[in-house]
């Protein structure tokens, strides 16, 4: 017997009957004898409808009038699986995050969660009940309702595993695991059974969008055994079967797991490149084009700048795509002038694809591999960086895919 921590997703949540498979999967592993904590998300949909509503009233919403709505959905599927379950004989009782409670900064629609009391679950847990906790949301130390941004159900299961020190959280969710590329892109893209945390992070951050970037790293904190699995098989598939399908987070200490070199390849459209041309090339240059930047709350990725000719420099940098316009506009503004820049340039039409792997840390040559790979299909590369465990590289975006297909093909990523 174990204490598990599930999550459902909006999809899995996204109809009654759909809520009655949810309960049926759980009345089943809490049938196997274990302790079972759920944590669902909104309705799918219902969050975007919440939101949708408050930009009518007030289209810049107010923060925490905002988070008061946006919890709402996930209150309304706690309450309609804790009577799901009981509807099928098992005793259940559903808890908003501020009853738990589910302890958070004040952030409002991107709350850190501080603490979680568990006093109140181990209670229910012992008497045999099922608990379900709302995802996404919290309470912060003046008792108001904050959220943890899209997408924070992850978060909330992660977190209540590690509160609870769960021997595991099950994200169940539509994919069936993380993938060593995106299927649609690439066919022969394949399941990995594990992945460690690092990896995971990695790809997270850089656009894989099967878990919240935080719940990676809550997991990788506590050191929560998480597992992706898919939400869409019968509920009633042997559990023996269900609990070792899906992709594992794994960690570098448990060695049980054959480590391929690279795990997969990830991508993602979501960043612009800007341009400073002609520079002087002296101290403080980066500064005086990054500083400003900042203060403007706009978030660089990638930085590239070279020795140039005649005292010159170019400078790039990545910023996200939302923020190009407001970024060209801060170096438009004072920034172009005040260091005599030739020309600020701005490209939105670039695409980031990298490749992650554990394994770069033992092997040489996987940087040589994937630029020849990249030159051998006439993709020119116009930035790079790298870290312990990933390299990133911008190219154009009409051959992102292009890029994608050969990089896995390249790295045998299509082999088990
Ligand atoms: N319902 C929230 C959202 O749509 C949280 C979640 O689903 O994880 O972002
Ligand atoms: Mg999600």
């Amino acid at each position: 017997m174990a204490l598990i921590v599930h999550k459902y997703g909006g999809t899995s949540m996204g109809s009654t009957e759909r809520i009655r498979n949810v309960a049926r999967r759980v009345a089943k592993w809490h049938a196997a004898g274990h302790q079972m904590v759920v944590v669902p998300s909104a309705m799918s949909g219902e969050t975007n409808r919440l939101i949708a509503l408050a930009k009518e009233i007030q289209p810049q919403p107010d923060g925490r009038e905002l988070d008061m709505i946006a919890a709402t959905g996930e209150q309304v599927s706690v309450g309609l699986l804790a009577m799901a379950l009981k509807a099928q004989g098992v005793d259940a009782v559903s808890y908003a995050g501020w009853q738990v409670p589910v302890r958070t900064d004040d952030a409002y629609t991107k709350a850190r969660i501080e603490s979680i009391d568990d006093t109140r679950v181990r209670v229910d847990l012992a008497a045999g009940k099922v608990v379900v906790i709302t995802g996404f949301q919290g309470v912060d130390a003046e008792g108001n309702i904050t959220t943890l941004g899209r997408g924070g159900s992850d978060t909330s299961a992660v977190a209540v595993a590690a509160a609870l020190r769960a021997e595991e959280c099950l994200i169940y969710t539509d994919v069936d695991g993380v993938y060593t590329t995106d299927p649609r892109i690439v066919p022969e893209a394949r399941r990995l059974p594990g992945i460690t945390f690092e990896e995971m992070l990695e790809m997270a951050s850089l656009g894989s969008k099967v878990l919240q970037i935080r719940s990676v790293e809550f997991a990788g904190k506590y050191k929560v055994k998480t597992r992706v699995l898919s939400s869409l098989t019968p509920p009633d598939i042997p559990l023996a079967e269900e609990a070792v399908s899906g992709t594992l987070i794994t960690f570098e200490e448990d060695k049980s797991m054959e480590q391929a070199v690279i795990s997969g390849i990830a991508f993602n459209r979501d960043e612009a490149k800007i341009t400073v041309l002609n520079v002087p090339d002296r101290p403080g240059i980066a500064y005086q084009i990054l500083g400003p930047v900042a203060d403007a709350n706009i978030d660089v990725d990638m930085i590239i700048q070279n020795t140039g000719n005649q005292g010159l420099t170019d400078f790039s940098f990545t910023v996200h795509r939302n923020e190009y316009q407001k970024a060209i506009e801060v170096l438009e503004g004072k920034v172009k002038s005040g260091i005599q820049a030739g020309a600020i340039q701005g490209d939105p039409k670039i695409a980031k694809v990298s490749v992650v792997g554990i394994g770069m840390r033992s092997h040489v040559g996987i940087a040589s591999l994937m630029f020849r790979t990249l030159s051998e299909e006439g993709i020119n590369i116009q930035m790079i960086s790298t870290s312990e465990i990933k390299i990133s590289v911008v190219i154009e975006d009409k051959y992102m895919e292009l890029a994608v297909r050969a990089l896995h093909k390249a790295f045998g990523l299509e082999q088990a």
